[in-house]
């Protein structure tokens, strides 16, 4: 039977969680047009724009107010001012989002009382400053994103809609994905027949091309006037419960839109049950396209379960990532040994442990854990796999472990943002490239149909043909 453990370390090594402002940096940046304002350090704006290059290979901007000594001491308020002001007048953003951070909540500005101070003293400023509160103390990378989605739910969608008026379109929050995945999932929408809004679109403005003269901003992105008719829309569709689950029941709450909270689209049962909710919503029908890439994820999965089967794994990262990896694990024969995330999420991990034993695997589920705690558990007893982020490979190097990497930061890989591991498609990248990790250190692989048994007989002992034609062995 599965557990349930919480880690009590009160310092984190080599932690698996981000720090919040980059969540909201990340949704703002799929706003076409929208700029952030990062109130805090000039470090607290750095951190997440280099951790955000080094993920989407794409220049990130975002403006900061920069505290210093003094304005830590006496408040931000006249940095924020200014950077409003500077911010509006070089740029002309479509929206302002002036996120928080560690620094500017724990000296307690008011920082929805100094964007009143500002929309009064510059009634020029039409467009909308969003405040976004992102202590990293409080959650993590997932909490930022999250909080921006309900800042926008509560705040941009028009309030006057007419009974029965709708724009045809369904809310898409896909929550914490690559690029990738939302173009995977608009490549389903479209299949359908369906138009998503999506909350938000960064597919392009994160994985654009290059354009020249370049764009005063990246092309792409839901624009504000979508998202002021996200109100009028036929249904909200969260894909993540912890990113944009509460946001889609602000939707249901004060505009009436229904909301469809899932579990995110990996692997075969948890992409049907997201086509199922699009036939529920529209009574379209799933159309021959979408069936035959479920019969090749199907496909894949009988192929390749002899050489997955009964193999250990450790997964590691966001909640919402991990719980529909399990399901694809599962799908694969294999036992997700340990699950562990840095958030403190006990709904979350009840939830695990209901659908690990519904999945019939043991596994111990680890809260606010880091991923020290995660390599002492391996030491002890070891996995045959390791899936999650970047920061995992120093585990996978000290233990000859394969890494499967997904999540978020992948920066020591190229082009990962730019894959989709969301639907049917996704979902048969991924298991492609975990049966590839495996077959890469398995002690025997098939080759030409001939046994090499590398394990048995070490690297050494394969035959070298040398130049002269002779071979050693
Ligand atoms: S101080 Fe807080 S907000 Fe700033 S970079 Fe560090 S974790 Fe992020």
């Amino acid at each position: 039977m599965s557990c349930i453990t919480v880690q009590d370390r009160a310092v984190a090594i080599n932690p698996t969680r981000s720090c919040a402002p980059i969540g909201t940096m990340l949704a703002n940046y799929g706003v076409h047009g929208a700029i952030t304002i990062n109130h805090g350090s000039q470090g607290c704006a750095t951190y997440p724009r280099h951790q955000m290059s080094r993920h989407f290979r794409e220049p990130v901007e975002v403006a900061t107010t920069s505290l210093t000594e003094k304005t830590t001491v006496y408040g931000g308020k006249s940095n924020l001012l200014a950077a409003l002001k500077n911010v509006w007048e070089r740029f002309h953003p479509t929206m302002i989002v002036v996120c928080s951070t560690c620094l500017s909540e724990t000296i307690g500005d008011d920082v929805p009382g100094i964007i009143d101070e500002f929309v009064e003293r510059h009634p020029e400023v039409t467009v909308p400053i969003l405040s976004v509160k992102t202590p990293s103390y409080i959650g993590n990378h997932t909490t930022g994103f999250d909080n921006f989605l309900k800042e926008i739910a509560a705040n941009l969608p028009d309030r006057r809609k007419k009974k029965g008026e709708t724009n045809g379109k369904i809310n898409m929050i896909p929550g914490w994905v690559n690029p990738g995945d939302i173009r995977e999932l608009k490549h389903m929408l479209r299949e359908m027949g369906l138009h998503g809004l999506w909350l938000t679109d960064y597919s392009e403005t994160l994985d654009g091309g290059y354009y020249e003269p370049r764009p005063p901003f990246p092309r792409g992105g839901t624009t504000i006037e979508e998202l002021r008719s996200s109100s009028k829309s036929l249904a909200t569709i969260a894909l993540q419960r912890y990113v944009g689950g509460e946001a889609a029941r602000i939707y249901e709450r004060r505009y009436n839109v229904p909301a469809h909270v899932l579990t995110m689209p990996i692997g075969l049962v948890n992409t049907d049950a997201f086509i199922d909710t699009l036939v529920e919503i529209t009574d379209h029908t799933i159309p021959e396209a979408l069936q035959v890439e479920r019969a090749r994820l199907l496909d894949a999965l009988v192929d390749t379960h002899m050489y997955t089967t009964g193999l250990r794994v450790a997964l590691y990262g966001d909640p919402d990532l991990l719980e529909g990896l399990v399901g694809l694990v599962a799908e694969m024969g294999m036992t997700p040994a340990y699950i562990l995330t840095a958030a403190d999420t006990a709904p979350w991990a009840e939830r695990m442990l209901e659908l690990t034993g519904e999945l019939g695997v043991e596994s111990e589920i680890i809260l606010k854990g880091d991923l020290h705690e995660l390599h002492k558990r391996i030491k002890a007893h070891p996995v045959d796999l390791l899936i999650g982020h970047s920061k995992g490979k120093f585990i996978a190097d000290a233990e000859n472990i394969p890494l499967v990497r997904v999540g978020f930061p992948v920066e020591d890989r190229f082009g990962y943002h730019r894959r989709a591991i969301v639907g049917y498609n996704g979902s048969i990248a991924l298991v492609d490239e975990i049966t590839n990790q495996v077959f890469e250190r398995r002690a025997s692989a098939i080759v030409s149909n001939t046994l090499l048994e590398r394990g048995v007989e070490g690297p050494s002992q394969v035959p070298i043909p040398l130049r002269n034609g002779k071979v050693v062995v």
